[in-house]
């Protein structure tokens, strides 16, 4: 049996509804998953909340936009995954509301850019073909680009124009990651970092940056992800026996905003061990003493 420990639902940018994801999970025959949207706590709640849980099991979990720590050459996002957190930590709920916010005033700035490149577009636009407002953001406006034959697809649009450096690019308020870290501990839950062959610079001193986020709280590395290549899951793994570090995986599906990405299986070699989730949800009720404990 396999696992997915990080999907995104309609409540930052993905299109399936939680209870939608639900379906498709019971349908496809994981054993376990977490919805781990963007900077918010909803669209896992939601799936926690569900009575249509049956035999899968669920863990609370979130995508934390943080900024790189100071050994980390590159700018950008640092995305820390948090899980078995408590959905009512009012201080982790803050720091999220503002990440939010700061996402809704990035967004007219990006089309105010894009309009000034001669784009014609308006963030009415972006919500109509997103369906609604929740969790808008660059791959919204990418998909307006597609739509409107600006662009031939969501990587162009990223590539040229809206990724970091590029001309629409505005930068966004991210939580120092050691901050992150300290509030998904605090909540409860245990920081991951995700997708370290995406995120990390290829020429970075992994050990050196474990030796740095240990301390800070980090409890666990993504090993199993679609971009990973075997080479990459091996030494990841590896680090994480090392430094004692939970391994965790998913697919990062985004539903049809990313088509090439199935739930369960990423681009179709994905398997996720089951063991894992059982490693991480027994490592959690050891920690644990205040925040209630994952269904199933
Ligand atoms: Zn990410
Ligand atoms: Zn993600």
């Amino acid at each position: 049996m396999s696992i997915d420990l990080h999907i995104h639902s309609t409540a930052s940018d993905g299109t399936l509804t939680p209870l939608e994801i639900l379906s498709l999970a019971h349908r496809i025959g994981l054993a376990a998953i977490a919805i781990t949207d963007h900077d918010t706590l909803a669209g896992s709640r939601q799936l926690l909340e569900s009575p249509a849980l049956g035999p899968i099991r669920a863990i609370s979990g979130v995508e934390i936009s943080a900024s790189p720590p100071p050994i980390c050459p590159q700018r950008g996002s640092f995305h820390v995954l948090g899980y078995g957190i408590a959905f009512d930590y009012f201080p982790l709920n803050r720091i999220l509301e503002r990440l939010q916010n700061a996402r809704q005033e990035r967004n007219p700035k990006i089309i105010q850019r894009l309009n000034a490149l001669g784009f014609t577009m308006n963030m009415a636009e972006v919500i109509e073909l997103a369906g609604g407002t929740d969790g808008l953001g660059r791959p919204h406006i990418a998909r307006l680009m597609k739509h409107k034959g600006y662009v031939e697809n969501i990587d162009e649009a990223f590539e040229c124009y809206l990724g970091h450096g590029k001309p629409a690019y505005v930068d966004k308020f991210r939580v120092p990651c050691h901050e992150a870290m300290a509030l998904i501990r605090d909540a409860g839950g245990i920081p991951v970092l995700a997708h370290p062959g995406v995120t990390l610079d290829p020429a970075i001193d992994l050990d050196r940056l474990l030796t740095d986020l240990v301390p800070m709280g980090l409890g666990g590395i993504e090993v199993y992800y679609p971009d990973h290549n075997t080479a990459q899951t091996a030494r990841y793994a590896a680090a994480a026996r090392r430094y004692g570090l939970l391994m965790t995986g998913g697919s990062d599906f985004h539903g049809s905003l990313k088509p090439e990405i199935q739930l369960g299986t990423g681009t179709g070699d994905l398997v996720v061990p089951d063991a894992l989730f059982t490693t991480l949800t027994e490592t959690l009720s050891a920690h644990r003493t205040r925040v209630p404990g994952p269904h199933g």
